[in-house]
């Protein structure tokens, strides 16, 4: 679905990526694991159109995408859930959930059954519907990301560590609504440092250090791997 190939990215002279590849088939739940710093936010903004990309390719669903704008892959199903949620905390749950669907605004079905489905996935937004999304707790804000990703109908969600700033049994149950989401059908490409959380849940991943790839394989290569179990799990 996703192929990443040879892709650069500059920040000035700062070279932030250096032509990482990897590779995301449909169905799948792909984790990228990477320290602080290593590029995991710069890759997702390059494959959403929101970094330029100064050498390689991206592909997606057989389509060069490179060069695209935002608007235009969000159209296409390519949708990102930021590290920091970006929530409107002025505006309710409800709202925010509907902004996310903005691409289906003219189709009201769609955004009702879009609405379903993110409350059946996570009641408490549905409980919560008309509070301000600023007075949600951390978690609860994480999950309204989510939600207002999935409003967007993603074939492709790209989740920028959604684990970060949560308590461990929180961060359980996060990991746990995103395979079932990724069980219901969405492909999913996670960023994470949380290793032991993320691989888990995950069929494979990538290590991404200071712009480049180290390491690739399945769950249990990466979970059994030395360098990873002491770089990222504290083994
Ligand atoms: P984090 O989890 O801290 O967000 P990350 O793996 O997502 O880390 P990036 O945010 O992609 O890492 O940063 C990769 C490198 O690019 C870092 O050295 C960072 O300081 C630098 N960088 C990121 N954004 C910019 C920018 N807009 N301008 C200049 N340098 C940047």
């Amino acid at each position: 679905m996703l192929k990443v190939q040879g892709v650069t990215v500059k920040y000035g002279g700062l070279t932030a990526l250096d032509k990482v590849s990897l590779e995301v088939e449909q169905g799948e739940l792909v984790v990228l694991l990477g320290a602080n710093g290593a590029g995991k936010s710069t890759l997702f903004k390059a494959i959403s159109g929101l970094n330029k990309v100064q050498e390689g390719q991206i592909i997606f669903m057989d389509q060069d995408v490179t060069g695209w704008s935002a608007d235009k892959l969000v159209r296409h199903g390519v949708i990102q859930c930021a590290e920091g949620r970006q929530l409107f905390a002025q505006m309710s749950v409800r709202e925010n959930l509907v902004m996310g669907a903005y691409v289906h605004r003219r189709h009201k079905k769609v955004v009702e059954e879009c609405l379903s489905y993110v409350f059946e996935l996570f009641p408490i937004l549905k409980e919560k519907a008309a509070d301000l999304a600023g007075s949600l707790s951390g978690g609860q804000q994480q999950m309204l990301a989510i939600g207002r990703a999935l409003m967007g109908q993603p074939k492709l969600l790209m989740l920028d560590e959604p684990s970060i700033g949560l308590a461990p049994l929180v961060v359980q149950q996060m990991f746990a609504t995103i395979q079932e989401i990724n069980r219901a059908g969405t492909t999913v490409l996670l960023a994470e440092q949380n290793a032991h959380a993320a691989l888990q849940v995950a069929d494979r991943g990538y290590v991404l250090e200071n712009g480049e790839i180290t390491l690739s394989g399945t769950k249990k290569d990466l979970l059994n791997n030395e360098e990873v179990k002491k770089a990222y799990i504290g083994a």
